[in-house]
């Protein structure tokens, strides 16, 4: 039981959540944009700590708390681009130091996991599907570990890769996700699930020939896009249940926002009888509730740094999953 602010700055998001006894009180979050192309890193780091404090004080007064009823401070550690992280762990710090109060530091993929827990999950695998990182995630044996993951790009790259080849703009999911609904017939794509990961390059490439050869429309490719990628994702998720022997699953990453993998991912479970849970959308892409919720869970199991030792925390840029120590389980 306790009063969590949560920090998240991994890439384009500066979000702040806060957390009252595993209630989400408030979740606050601005996203760095750009015109064309991909994301600065020191660009967004700009970003974020210019909205910080903005953002960090409409999550106080949306969650109508006083500063001294915090707890503890949770921020995303890692994984994530370097200067990034660094403008949250510089925020988590000072606010700490301000007001005296502990840091907790967070990894930004076991809290996608863990969020979950909103929705009713209590040990799930996670499928999480965002811009950059495509893993099927979950706790076994004393470790978060990843069962699948993507060898190349991250499904939410690979998508609006595709999306800039038909010249549609950035981000290209949520156009891409519409064109699909108009969708008449099946194109053949390659399928590369290979053990438990998957890829995306070559699907990407066969995109883009059948793209410039201009002999199917964007509705059918886009259709077939998400039929053979989500298919791709939902089969290695369902690997992962039966592999450990799990009955829940839960979706996370901003690609999740998609209702066909929604569907596709219900279905499946469905069939095997076990249950998927997908939290709302503000929680599903990054955002500082899901880093108070983790937060809140590993602080009241005891994990904090105070004083010297929470301004001696660093950022973790390539933490992996299965690195994370999990002193709270
Ligand atoms: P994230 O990295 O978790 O913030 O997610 C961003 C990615 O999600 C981008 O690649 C978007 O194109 C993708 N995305 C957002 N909405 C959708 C959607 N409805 N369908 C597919 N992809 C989406
Ligand atoms: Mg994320």
């Amino acid at each position: 039981m306790a009063l969590i602010i949560g920090v998240e700055s991994t890439a384009h998001t500066f979000g702040v959540g806060i957390v009252k006894d595993g209630k989400i009180m408030a979740n606050k979050r601005d996203m760095y944009t750009t015109e064309s192309g991909g994301i600065i890193p020191v660009d967004s780091a700009k970003h974020h700590r210019e909205l910080s404090a903005k953002i960090y004080s409409e999550a106080v007064s949306e969650a109508g708390i006083n500063e001294d009823e915090i707890d503890a401070i949770a921020f995303s550690q890692g994984p994530g681009l370097p200067p990034c992280l660094l403008e949250g762990l510089k925020f988590a710090k000072s606010l700490s130091k301000r007001l005296g109060k502990p840091l907790v530091p967070v990894n930004h993929c076991v809290a996608h996991l863990e969020i979950g827990g909103v929705t009713g999950a209590k040990d799930a695998v996670l499928l999480y599907c965002s811009g950059a990182n495509t893993q099927v995630i979950s706790y076994a044996s004393g470790k978060y570990r990843v069962f699948g993951e993507t060898l190349d790009t991250g499904v939410g790259n690979f998508i609006d890769t595709f999306a800039r080849y038909a010249g549609i703009g950035f981000p290209g999911g949520p156009k891409i996700e519409k064109f699909a609904l108009k969708g008449k017939s099946y194109v053949e794509l390659p399928y590369a699930v290979k053990g438990m990961d998957v890829s995306f390059s070559g699907i990407l490439t066969n995109l883009r020939q059948k793209l410039e050869k201009g002999d199917y429309s964007i509705e059918d490719l886009s259709f077939s896009l998400q039929e053979t990628v989500f298919a791709m994702l939902v089969e290695t998720a369902e690997r992962a249940l039966a592999h450990i022997g799990k009955d829940e699953l839960v979706l996370g990453g901003g690609v999740a926002c998609n209702l066909r993998l929604q569907e596709m991912a219900e279905k499946m479970c469905e069939e095997r009888g076990a249950k998927s849970f997908c939290p709302e959308r503000s929680l599903l892409v990054d955002n500082g509730a899901m880093i108070a919720y983790l937060g809140e869970i590993m602080f009241t199991s005891g994990i904090k740094f105070s004083g010297d030792d929470a301004q001696k925390l660093d950022i973790k840029p390539r933490e992996r999953t299965d690195e994370v120590e999990v002193k709270w389980k």
